[in-house]
């Protein structure tokens, strides 16, 4: 009996105890077990017993005998990455896999005609960082010039152009290259993409696409009636063009002008504040209230720069800036003003102790620096609570407000006309300019086709919401990753610490998929679904499912923007992939797991060359213990 069994079992030794494998039988068995299932199978169990396979891999025999492959272990295929855009990801992407993944064809195609993304892109009156500067920077820079405590978006561009220069990967950098389409082809593990180059377009095909285009990068005209008919000046925020100077060049004629903007978000507000000195005129149009963060003090953190903790001041002074060109100084600065940063997670939190005094502190201070003009304060006091919409710390708007050339309107905009806004009430306002302050399309739904396995597009996969694994992979995708996609936002932190930790996790995957000769990975269906259900359990518990408008929730008030968590989360979490969480499909069609193991030696062995006791070099060297 045992002998005609023989032939239907596939055996192997784990850990001393013989399993079996049991076809339809997904789990491993203990001999015992097995021989009594293959018993009462009768004559079925005399045929072979396949063990089972990585989806997507050939059928092999198991009467094949296995042969190990003939590469080194550290022979890493080559491996093509094509890169969408050249914002702070983009550019993250190329440093970290020049870095870190060798045999590397690297390419970005960013459709701007110049790096730096959001920052190239958003030039208008008084752009600036709304986090500390000094922490709006990758974590291994150490730019301490910075202007004010949010610099402003020239001093930002040009920090991350000196960056790319740095790096030396302009080499990499395709300006102008947009990306139209792309496809997964399943036979030979790649995506083509299709480029628009001007008027040319042409195809290009990669092991692994990144998507680093950005959550705020599709700006949009809004949706108002007679728009395109007004006679004046019409700009969006995101197109301000500046030619070669600043946008002060550009609005030193309009002292005689009317100007409307329209929005009081992040970017409504930085250019109420920046041009209602330089203009004769402003109303601000909005239809959502707002909370205001009030000018706090510098804090402890600037104990090391010498500085009264009252001080109010957001720009640093020659010598406070003198002292940052110490590296110590800089250094511990930056830790305190991060760690600081790093303390508000709690904010976010429904009903917490730091909320309740946010909610009571942002009240007073708004009490206070709207009392000049009556009314106001009433029109913009949110209901929701402080946190729910980004904060913008902008110092200068509620005084903008308050001032006697400027409006708050809040009557909604019935439509466009050629020479202002008309409003729901029947008034009209007479606008020389009109700025479109609002915002981008935050859907998720690209304007071009990512085709996935079986067909699917990811507008298709993502309808009615964008989900994506750990905020960067999804099922049905392989291949793909992106860095600030859905679930990426952060309200309490530099979103770069994000951007980083993820570009970590991607660049340990494509790694994964060298080492391993993977030819194909993706998140499981389930794992992604895990994910979804975590998000959709935690933002209830937060001040982000309160009712106010924001960019990261979808239309019926779903948060699909943000972090399930704080930064220090989003670090911890993707510091260690879960690789039992994806499909994997091997290059070779090999029915063992292990085969990248290869002949059994490394390239350094096999071709005589360089140094074979490269371990020595960074020992792990434990503490004594006391
Ligand atoms: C006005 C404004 C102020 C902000 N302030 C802050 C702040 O203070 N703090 C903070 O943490 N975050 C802020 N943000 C968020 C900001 O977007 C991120 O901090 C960061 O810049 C994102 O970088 P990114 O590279 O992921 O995306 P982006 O900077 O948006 O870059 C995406 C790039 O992809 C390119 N691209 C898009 N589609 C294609 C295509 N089809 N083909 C080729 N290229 C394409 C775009 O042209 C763009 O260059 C702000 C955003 C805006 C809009």
């Amino acid at each position: 009996m045992f002998h005609g069994l023989s032939s239907a079992i596939w055996n192997r030794t784990t850990g001393g105890r013989v399993y079996i494998y049991h076809p339809g039988t997904p789990h491993v068995l203990p001999v015992a077990t097995m021989l009594s299932k293959l018993w009462t199978l009768g004559h079925k169990a005399t045929s072979p017993v396949a063990p089972p396979l990585a989806p997507g891999t050939a059928s092999a025999s198991v009467e094949e005998p296995y042969s190990t492959g003939e590469f080194s272990i550290d022979d890493y295929r080559p491996i093509k990455v094509i890169c969408i855009g050249a914002g702070f990801s983009g550019i993250l992407c190329a440093i970290r896999f020049q870095q870190k993944v060798p045999n590397l064809d690297f390419k970005i195609y960013e459709k701007a005609d110049g790096v730096g993304g959001t920052w190239h892109a958003n030039r208008y009156p008084g752009a600036a960082c709304d986090v500390p500067s000094h922490c709006y920077q990758f974590s291994f820079e150490d730019q301490s010039q910075w202007s004010g405590l949010s610099s402003t978006g020239p001093e930002i561009l040009a920090n991350i152009e000196r960056v790319v220069d740095k790096y030396k990967i302009r080499k990499y950098i395709n300006l102008q290259h947009e990306l139209t389409h792309a496809k997964w082809d399943a036979p030979s593990g790649k995506w083509t993409a299709r480029i628009r180059h001007g008027a040319e377009e042409f195809e290009d095909s990669c092991d692994v696409l990144l998507l680093c285009i950005g959550s705020l990068s599709r700006w949009q005209w809004p949706d108002i009636e007679g728009l395109k008919e007004f006679g004046g000046t019409l700009v969006h925020s995101a197109q301000w063009d500046v030619g070669d100077g600043a946008w002060e060049e550009g609005v030193k004629t309009w002292g005689d002008k009317t100007v409307g903007i329209i929005g009081n978000g992040s970017s409504g507000i930085q250019i109420a504040s920046a041009i209602h000195p330089k203009i004769k005129r402003m109303v601000n149009y909005a239809r959502g209230r707002t909370w205001i963060c009030p000018s706090f003090g510098t804090s402890s953190t600037f104990a090391s720069l010498g500085r009264d903790p009252n001080d109010t001041r957001r720009t640093f002074t020659a010598e406070e800036r003198e002292k940052l060109k110490d590296p110590q100084c800089f250094k511990e600065f930056r830790h305190a003003t991060e760690h600081e940063m790093n303390s508000f997670h709690a904010l976010i939190i429904r009903e917490s102790d730091l909320q309740k005094g946010a909610r009571m502190n942002f009240e007073a201070s708004m009490k206070q620096d709207t009392a000049d003009k009556p009314g106001l304060l009433e029109k913009i006091l949110p209901q929701w609570s402080v946190f729910c919409r980004r904060l913008t710390p902008c110092a200068g708007y509620l005084e903008a407000l308050c001032a006697d050339n400027t409006t708050y309107e809040t009557t909604p905009i019935k439509r466009v006309t050629r020479t202002g806004i008309e409003l729901t009430d029947g008034r009209h306002d007479d606008l020389d300019v009109l700025v479109c302050a609002t915002g981008f399309d935050v859907s998720y739904h690209y304007p071009f086709d990512i085709v996935g396995r079986g067909g699917v597009t990811l507008n298709d996969r993502w309808t009615p919401y964008a989900e994506a694994y750990l905020s960067l992979a999804v099922d049905g995708f392989p291949n793909m990753f992106l860095v600030y996609g859905p679930g990426s936002g952060l309200n309490t932190a530099s979103i770069l610490v994000l951007l980083e930790n993820q570009v970590q996790y991607v660049v340990k995957a494509v790694q994964k998929m060298q080492r391993e000769r993977v030819k194909a990975m993706e998140p499981k269906k389930a794992a992604t679904a895990d994910w979804t259900e975590h998000m959709r359990a935690y933002f209830p518990k937060t001040v982000y499912t309160d009712a106010c408008n924001s960019w990261y929730k979808a239309p019926d008030g779903t948060v699909v923007g943000l972090w399930p968590g704080s930064a220090l989360h989003a670090i911890r979490t993707l510091a260690n992939p879960r690789w039992e969480d994806y499909e994997y499909e091997s290059i070779e069609k090999t029915r063992n797991r292990l085969h990248w193991l290869g002949a059994g030696d490394t390239e350094n062995e096999r071709t005589k060359t360089g140094d074979l006791a490269w371990y020595l070099d960074t020992p792990d060297v434990p503490p004594i213990p006391e």
